[in-house]
């Protein structure tokens, strides 16, 4: 499994240790902390945003995934906030940059 090769289908895969089960990102073959080989699963789709910033009219946001990993992404939906709730709707590579796009959420009771 390749983690490029997946993301360019849209398919956002995190590598995880089999031994000590710490999510290792950037992705890897084995884990930087007990350099056991790590598996490959899918991400959970839905992050915590960190911080937000504005430019032009789009949003891009730091969001935190799986409570481990931090990804910087664009809002195509919403208006983001500080620990508001963001989901990843298309993943790729383009000119050899990763990108996410994703959906701000408000919480709604
Ligand atoms: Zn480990």
């Amino acid at each position: 499994m390749n983690f490029e090769s997946e993301l360019k289908k849209g398919k956002f895969l995190i590598s995880e240790c089999n031994h000590c089960k710490k999510i290792v990102w950037p992705p890897s073959e084995f884990c930087n902390q007990c350099l056991k080989e790590n598996s490959w699963r899918k991400c959970s789709p839905i992050g915590t945003i960190i911080e937000f910033s504005k430019k032009e009219n789009t949003y891009f946001c730091v969001a935190k995934f799986e409570n481990s990993i931090k990804i910087i992404g664009e809002i195509i939906s919403g208006i983001p906030k500080v620990n508001g709730i963001v989901k990843i709707v298309d993943c790729g590579i383009k000119n050899n940059n990763y990108f996410f796009k994703m959906t701000s959420k408000m919480l709604s009771n």
